[in-house]
């Protein structure tokens, strides 16, 4: 039987949670200080290249950009299409991110054993309340898609308190934090909504990670969202986060990667390009790739789309 003289310490961290620890953290020398113009020349840089592609909006009309139409308009250009037309709807795989992610935020401020259900119950309660077209949603569904997305948030939470370790408070945790830039005068409007951020900038030495919780596998697609979540935070900032990290909460693994300056000046001409073919297949007469892959299989033009049927067919799958 345990002493129950003894002095309660903190709990050991299982591998899982130390190789978190292990991953972010970071000694000073490990943390890049950057030149105090860098904001300035990204800003230039960025408009520089997407202004000519903004002319031809009609006018009143800004382009709005997140990292999923980025990453949608890069991909098949016809399924970014159908997709658009789509009004977009709350579903249980879509709700559950912002379920966990509420978790989290309480889980940091708990005063008390942290039980993933109880906390996944309060995130729903919390949410039902407050957000309101999430809370539109929930109050809607019915008792089986309820009890659905309860399960799914609740393995997901489990998953990540048995692979973090608890966050402290010094660490700055801050869930669903957004972000935003307007260059050219508003005309282009870019937004995002991290995960997890931990961590600060000291003057113009960086200090901040960007986190992204992930279930299911890696894609490469994850990086370059978190990579358009740097240049809006370094926008918008000064300075740039100092790293970037997807965690894959089924296999209890990173995919991270320390920013640069080349990262987002790449990332600056990546945003110009998806400017160009937005511009063009919104209000211009772009014709849209067709890019055949595993997306076909849910994509919403795949009944009238030859080459999305082909691959399919392929596959045995149309
Ligand atoms: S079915 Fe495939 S190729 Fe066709 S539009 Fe959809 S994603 Fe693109």
């Amino acid at each position: 039987m345990q002493d129950p003289t003894a002095a309660a310490g903190p709990e050991p961290l299982n591998p899982a949670q130390q190789a978190v620890l292990d991953e972010l953290g970071a000694s000073a020398e490990d943390r890049p200080e950057f030149p105090d113009d860098l904001r300035h020349h990204l800003r230039a840089a960025l408009e520089t290249a997407v202004e000519p592609h903004l002319d031809d909006l009609p006018d009143g009309v800004d382009l709005y950009l997140n990292k999923h139409r980025l990453a949608m308009v890069h991909g098949c250009e016809a399924r970014f299409l159908a997709e658009e037309d789509e009004p977009f709807e709350w579903r249980v795989p879509t709700a559950r991110g912002s379920v966990v992610h509420k978790a989290v935020e309480l889980a940091v401020n708990w005063r008390g054993p942290v039980e993933p259900p109880l906390l996944v119950d309060e995130a729903l309660a919390s949410l039902e309340a407050d957000q309101k077209n999430l809370s539109d949603w929930l109050q809607g569904i019915g008792e089986a898609e309820r009890a659905e997305l309860r399960s799914q948030a609740l393995d997901a939470f489990s998953k990540y308190l048995e692979c973090w370790p608890p966050l402290k408070s010094a660490w700055r945790p801050v869930t669903e934090s957004r972000l935003r830039a307007e260059p050219c005068g508003g005309r282009l409007v870019l937004d995002g909504k991290v995960d997890l951020t931990l961590g600060t900038a000291r003057g113009l030495v960086a200090g901040k990670v960007i986190v992204d919780l992930k279930t299911g596998g890696t894609n490469a697609v994850h990086r370059e969202d978190l990579r358009f979540y740097a240049l809006v935070e370094t926008l918008r900032m000064g300075v740039p986060p100092r790293m970037l990290a997807s965690y894959y909460l089924d296999q209890a693994t990173f995919v991270s990667e320390v920013v640069t300056e080349d990262t987002l000046r790449a990332t600056v001409l990546r945003v110009a390009d998806g400017v160009d073919r937005l511009v063009g297949l919104l209000h211009g007469d772009r014709t849209p790739s067709r890019v055949p892959g595993p997306p076909c299989r849910w994509c919403p033009a795949r009944a009238d789309c030859a080459e999305g049927q082909a691959w399919l067919e392929e596959r045995d799958e149309a």
